[in-house]
């Protein structure tokens, strides 16, 4: 255990932001995944963190009749572990987890080559999916299982890695300045009606540079930087470093409008049925010809290197099955991607609304696009 949690010192990626009032109790219980702690927190506290990881090198009398799958995770442990050890517990296959950000895992597995112990990356957002196959770092698997589960659009077309849960991104609003009928799509938000009234989370998060990306996608760089333009031009004040505070600042009416991700208002009508009234959930693009609204995942994909690809590949397919679905998503707000699952009851009193369909892995392939025009938009 004590090598592989020494072995996480910070590495060339190391976040150089650090927020004013982290209060990390309090934060924790907003954080899904370890890109959620780029922004507030520093890397030598994730070590701390990740020293609950299990070493993949146990002596050889310790290991279990199965095989075991290890687990490169930045989703948060907690949330995950539940549902690895009910894995466990019905099959026997012990799995052990290491947790760091998303980048620092993709680094290591390059870093390790050959070498590396995982057989899983599990991440979030599709830019870091993409980016993960992109290098080389996860293997393609056929598998009916994972393909009649999970809808065509939430995976890799080739098979790298597979969407296991959906967080959409769309515009929140405060019903006291705002009429719903006023608002309609990302788009319309960088209109100058909107001067003065906007919240954004700032393009430094892997989130608003997907939804950019997704936006690339449909109107090509030129036209989106435009965009980009616009709602720089619109902000109310700086951009956030968390959609919670993003949210919370529209409840305030420091903002009319905004756009978050639905599992963060999903945690805060958890905690306060009454937010719902004082923040709205809009689900943008709806009309006609606008491309629905922009759904994100976390994922995972089996390793390069995997020593237990089979496993892997089971473990996988377990995850994205109607049994795993319902405990992977409902603590989380997020939402599932098998279909036959029933999302958790706050989830679904969001209704239903029409998804953007382009493809998440061309989301993640216009990532650097996106990340670039951004800049170029001013947009920090
Ligand atoms: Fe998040």
């Amino acid at each position: 255990m004590s090598a592989f949690a020494t072995a996480l010192e910070p590495g060339p990626t190391a976040p150089q932001h650090q927020h004013e009032s982290f209060s990390f109790t309090l934060e924790l219980r907003f954080l899904l995944s370890y890109e959620e702690l780029i922004i507030v927190l520093p890397l030598r506290h994730l070590a701390i963190t990740a020293a609950v990881a299990c070493t993949a090198a146990l002596p050889a009398a310790l290991q279990a009749a199965e095989e075991p799958v290890t687990i490169y995770s930045s989703r948060i442990e907690q949330l995950l572990k539940p549902t690895l050890d009910r894995y466990t517990e019905e099959t026997g296959v012990p799995v052990r987890m290491l947790t760091d950000r998303g980048n620092a895992l993709m680094e290591r597995l390059a870093a390790e080559g050959e070498g590396s112990p995982a057989d899983l990356l599990i991440t979030v957002d599709v830019g870091n999916l993409w980016q993960a196959a992109d290098r080389g770092l996860l293997r393609p698997i056929q598998s009916e299982s994972l393909e009649n589960d999970i809808p065509a659009a939430l995976r890799d077309p080739e098979g790298h890695w597979f969407g296991l849960s959906r967080r959409e991104r769309t515009i929140f609003y405060n019903p006291n300045m705002v009429e719903e009928s006023e608002l309609s799509t990302y788009e319309d938000l960088a209109d100058p009606k909107w001067e003065g009234k906007l919240c954004l989370r700032t393009s430094k998060q892997t989130y608003t540079q997907s939804l950019t990306a997704m936006l690339v996608a449909e109107h090509g760089e030129e036209a989106t930087e435009e965009i980009a333009r616009g709602w720089v031009n619109n902000l109310a004040t700086d951009v956030f470093t968390s959609d919670t505070k993003l949210l919370e600042a529209l409840a305030a009416g420091q903002c009319a409008v905004g756009i978050a991700n639905t599992y963060y208002y999903g945690r805060l009508t958890n905690q306060d049925p009454e937010f719902p009234e004082k923040v709205k959930l809009f689900w943008a693009n709806q009309g006609e010809g606008e491309g629905g609204a922009h759904v994100n995942l976390s994922g995972g994909g089996v390793t390069a290197h995997a020593k237990n690809p089979e496993g892997a590949i089971k473990l996988l397919e377990w995850l994205a099955s109607a049994e795993a679905q319902t405990g992977y998503t409902h603590g989380t707000f997020e939402g599932p991607v098998n279909p036959n699952v029933e999302p958790e009851p706050i989830v679904k009193s969001w209704g239903t609304f029409t998804p953007n369909t382009t493809n998440a892995a061309e989301i993640g392939s216009l990532q650097p696009v996106a990340i670039r025009l951004l800049d170029r938009a001013g947009y920090r």
